[in-house]
């Protein structure tokens, strides 16, 4: 395992704090042993309070950071002394553990410090590290695990049984560190869950921890050797995929996005001979329940999946002091022999998180096979962890999801203007977007937004649609809404000097590539979990076209009706179909200051005159045509298909 520890940078971390901050970032940046959010550590410092008095003070990172990226308001500073008292409670629930922890915090606009806070304080040194790394959740989860850890840390780790983190973890390491520590030990493991290293510097005990799991590693090596994966080629059916998401937010009762990982690893995995077995042995680590549920589901029978998660709660639920309110029964994680793997969540973000945690969990699972035999933790404990108090006082907080949360926009002509709007507009409402253009800024327009894929084609390429419906799919899992605004809109030009060239070029961008658009699409509309949507960007062109632009006049005008068809054919799969005309929109790419200047000028107006020249003397901005079609495609608009409607401040010819 790799040391990341480099003198240069450390050295412009000055003082423990910042010392703090630098380890455990270089303990994040390693996702062999933390993975989104995992993992904590503290220090143990004064703090001057208003008195000008020092207080014995446990840094400690606060819960919903990452250690990957923490900084120092992430630690919460806490009275050390009220954690040791705490630790010597006879018991303490949880819900009462947070409230106390609370209390004890010295800055109260700090966040909720970690439940393993007790735990950090009763650790006698002054570093603390605790991560779940990768070798040492695989060697604990096989039946002899612990003997095997004994075998190679020897006194220089103390070993725990398998707790639950919290209040109890504590009191058990309160008895236990005393009883087992020596003079050379350096870390303690908790069996099915992770390890602590600890040291009198920042540097000793991320050393102690590198040490420790690198020692694992090896000894994984030597004993537990798996084939590298192959380069497996995936073929699968991705519009099957649209399909599966549909039964799998039905179960969930929302709609949520699926991702896909067909790489070689995850394919290999699917397709092992044990993997109906192996796959359903539970997680690595009990904070993994959470994001992949207890074990994924393996083919496509959502129904099954969702009827034994049911009973699982039913079973494991009534012995409970509350009432629990059960989660919802759809799977986080599906393992595929055609897809590989897929992951459901959401947003983006938990469908990626998913899949980050369960591509190392395949492969702990594999090497605990080879070093005889996997095994999670049982069904009670996984539940008590899923069912957690704190857990579910979270989800209670949650506020409600975004209009859009878990579904899919498409917006042609994105990168700049009405299409660009657009996608801001959906992704406000909290759904994935993603952004065609024949320009390839649209690749770069959100950065590395996870919510966000931009992809480039030339949408008169049949071929181009069905690779971009394909990235869709692989990316997202499926399509709910799609806008179709993508457009050419030629230099005025009357009939007679007309080529034959440009009014087939206007009707190839204009008409055509949509034609091909509905089609390819249409399979996919129709399995989404709400129903698909499509909004129309049309023109006033159409109810009122004007002199000079026959083609695109024309192209938008079959287009209308193309659409108002398709409402027709669409209504019995619940697609809806609307249109809107939008006119004289101005701040796009094609009306610079000049142009606009001088067309202003043309009718004798200001620049300001000619952009409200309308009923309502306002001006209509890309933004006002953005919202009203991410409107369209939300509850307002549930029962109108084949509507039109007028963006344009009223134009008397159009009234
Ligand atoms: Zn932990």
């Amino acid at each position: 395992m790799e040391n990341l520890w480099n003198d240069t940078e450390a050295g412009k971390h000055q003082g423990y704090l910042a010392e703090r901050v630098y380890t455990s970032r270089l303990l994040g940046a390693n996702p062999d042993l933390v993975l989104h959010g995992g993992g904590n550590t503290s220090v143990k410092g004064v703090w001057k309070n208003i008195f000008g008095e020092d207080e014995e003070t446990l840094y400690v990172k606060g819960s919903g950071s990452d250690l990957a990226t923490i900084e120092l308001k992430d630690f919460v500073p806490v009275r050390l002394e009220d954690m040791l008292k705490l630790s010597r409670l006879e018991r303490l629930p949880d819900t009462e553990m947070a409230r106390e922890l609370r209390l004890a915090t010295l800055d109260p606009a700090a966040p909720a410090p970690s439940v393993e806070a007790i735990l950090h304080a009763l650790i006698p040194h002054r570093f603390v590290d605790h991560t779940h790394a990768d070798a040492i959740v695989t060697i604990t989860n096989t039946a002899a695990g612990e003997a095997r850890i004994r075998e190679i840390y020897g006194d220089e780790v103390i070993v725990l049984p398998y707790v639950m983190p919290g209040f109890d973890l504590a009191r058990l390491c309160a008895e236990a560190f005393p009883a087992q520590a020596t003079p050379r030990t350096i870390g303690m493991v908790l069996m099915n869950h992770g390890i602590f290293s600890f040291g009198d510097s920042a540097k000793q005990s991320y050393d102690r921890m590198i040490e420790l799991v690198g020692r694992a590693g090896d000894y994984l090596n030597r004993n537990a050797q798996i084939a590298p994966a192959t380069n497996i080629e995936a073929s699968a059916d991705w519009v099957a995929l649209a399909a599966l998401r549909k039964k799998v937010s039905a179960a969930a009762g929302f709609p949520m996005l699926l991702r896909t990982c067909a790489s070689g690893a995850a394919l290999a995995f699917a397709r092992h001979p044990e993997a109906a077995s192996i796959s359903q042995r539970g997680p690595a680590t009990p904070d993994h329940v959470i994001r992949t549920k207890r074990v994924p589901m393996f083919g496509r029978e959502v129904d099954a999946y969702a009827r034994a998660y049911v009973q699982y709660f039913e079973r494991n639920s009534k012995p409970a002091r509350q009432p629990l309110t059960m989660l919802d029964p759809a799977p986080r994680v599906i393992v595929d022999t055609e897809f590989g793997l897929v992951t459901a969540g959401r947003s983006a973000r938990e469908t990626r998180i998913a899949e980050d945690i369960y591509s190392h969990t395949m492969d702990i699972i594999l090497r605990g096979e080879a070093l005889g035999g996997y095994q999670a933790l049982g069904e009670a404990d996984l539940f008590n962890m899923e069912y957690w108090d704190l857990e579910q006082a979270k989800l209670k907080k949650a506020g409600a999801p975004k209009a859009f949360a878990g579904e899919v926009a498409l917006v042609t002509g994105a990168a700049s203007g009405i299409g660009k709007a657009c996608v801001q507009s959906f992704l406000n409402r909290g759904a994935a977007v993603v952004a065609v253009d024949i320009s390839a800024d649209v690749e770069s327009l959100y950065g590395m937004r996870e919510d966000y894929l931009g992809i480039i084609a030339d949408l008169t390429s049949p071929e181009a649609i069905r690779g971009m419906l394909e990235q869709t799919l692989r990316h997202f899992g499926g399509l709910d809404m799609l806008v179709l605004n993508a457009g050419v809109f030629p230099g005025g030009k009357k009939i007679d000097a007309l080529s034959d060239e440009e009014w087939h070029r206007v009707m190839a961008v204009n008409l055509d590539s949509n034609l091909t658009l509905l089609r390819e699409t249409h399979p996919l509309l129709k399995a989404a979990p709400k129903y698909g949507r499509v909004v129309v960007i049309g023109s006033k062109n159409v109810p009122a076209p004007g002199p000079g632009a026959a083609a695109y006049s024309a192209s938008k005008a079959a287009l209308t009706q193309l659409a108002r068809v398709a409402a027709l054919e669409w209504g019995a799969d619940a697609i809806r179909i609307n249109l809107v005309h939008p006119n004289a929109v101005f701040d796009t790419g094609i009306w610079t200051p000049e142009v606009l200047a001088q067309r202003a000028a043309h009718y004798g107006m200001t620049v300001d005159e000619y952009k409200r020249n309308n009923v309502l003397r306002e001006e209509v901005t890309s933004k006002d045509v953005a919202e009203l079609t991410a409107e369209m495609c939300g509850e307002l608009f549930a029962k109108i298909t084949g509507a039109q409607i007028p963006i344009d401040g009223g134009n008397d010819r159009v009234i």
